[in-house]
Parts: C-alpha cells; structure tokens; sequence
C-alpha cells in the first residue's frame, strides 16, 4: 500500500508571500517583509478584503519566476522521499484555476516531483479528497484534522502566520523541510509498517 501525501503550495513549497511583498513594497510604497505577517489573515491590517488579497496573490503567480522556494534544497528531500518510501506525492492547492499554467512552469523549474496537481476550493474539500498525510502551512485545515475523526495525519509547516498552532494527537509541527522528512520517516511512516 502506498501512503497518499497531500503536498501544498503557497507557504510549504512555494513563498509566495515573498513575492507579494515585493509588488506591494513597489506598489503601495510601503514597508512589508516576510517576518512582518504574524497572522493568517494579515491582509486585513494592510486594508485588503479576502477577494482583493486573492487578485493580488493571483498577479504575484502570473509573475511565478519571482516567487523563490521556501527553502533552496526541499526538492531533495521530496525526491528522497518519492525514491525510498511508499508515497504517491500529490500537490493539493486551493486556487484560481486561471493561475494552474504558472504554477506548472514553478514546480517544473524547481524540480518538484509530484504525481498529479489538484485544486480544492478550500481546506474543507482538501480534506474530503481523503489523503493519507497532509502537509501545510493553514491553522484552519491544521484544526479540521485536529478533530476529525478520520486517520489523517498533518505535519504543520511552522511559519510567522500559524506558529502559535499547538502539537496534538495526530498534528506534527515541522519548522523547516529537513524536520518534515524526519517527521514523515519515523513519526508516520515506520510508524505503520512502511
Ligand atoms: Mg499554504
């Protein structure tokens, strides 16, 4: 049996916030570094609405080439992971689907290993797709999971936005990539016999 691994996108693979910050610093001609976005919906305190923050994130991915990964060397442990153990990695994003061409030139250009992208419309339907493991970077599907009564398992990426999220049962907090692997590998995986 293969363990399906939900992978997400924006904060876990890609930073697309980085990128957001260097439109809005041209744009807005106002200050903002990663390390200023304390809070899952921080684009309140910058006057955005959702849909607003959305267009902008949408603008950011038509220019994929500035957004840098969330760390140089993670495609290494994914491909560490996809060669050993017995995972089927898909990418499991909510997002505009006019943005999917972009994203494919990202995750082609660093070398991501994926077996298929698929698109939810919210944290809610990433978690009715039924995967294995998720990992991600939002509070939101970190709580679904907490207290769902499926197995699904979480390793929550540790970001400014979620850091105050806690461990718990069956939600594992990573602060970077290398933590993720060992997570998966001794944690989740050896765990239940693969
Ligand atoms: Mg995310």
């Amino acid at each position: 049996m293969k363990y399906k691994i939900a992978l997400d996108l924006d904060g876990v693979l890609a930073e697309l916030l980085e990128g957001f910050c260097s439109i809005y610093k041209e744009r807005c001609k106002k200050d903002l570094s990663l390390d200023q976005i304390k809070d899952w919906d921080f684009f309140e305190q910058l006057g955005f609405s959702e849909k607003e923050l959305l267009d902008f994130l949408d603008e950011v991915w038509s220019m994929w080439w500035i957004i840098p990964p969330t760390e140089p060397d993670l495609d290494q442990y994914l491909v560490k992971l996809t060669e050993s153990e017995s995972v089927i990695i898909d990418i499991v994003t909510c997002r505009n689907k006019k943005t999917v061409p972009y994203v494919k030139n990202w995750l082609k250009d660093y070398k991501i290993p994926y077996k298929s992208l698929i698109i939810a419309k919210d944290v809610a339907e990433k978690l009715s797709f039924g995967y294995d493991i998720y990992i991600d970077d939002s509070p939101h599907l970190m709580k679904l999971i907490e207290s769902n009564k499926a197995d699904a398992k979480a390793i929550l990426y540790i970001r400014p936005w979620n850091s105050n999220f806690p461990d718990s049962q069956n939600v594992f907090r990573a602060e970077n990539w290398e933590r993720i692997y060992q997570i998966l590998k001794e944690k989740i995986l050896e765990k239940t016999g693969n």
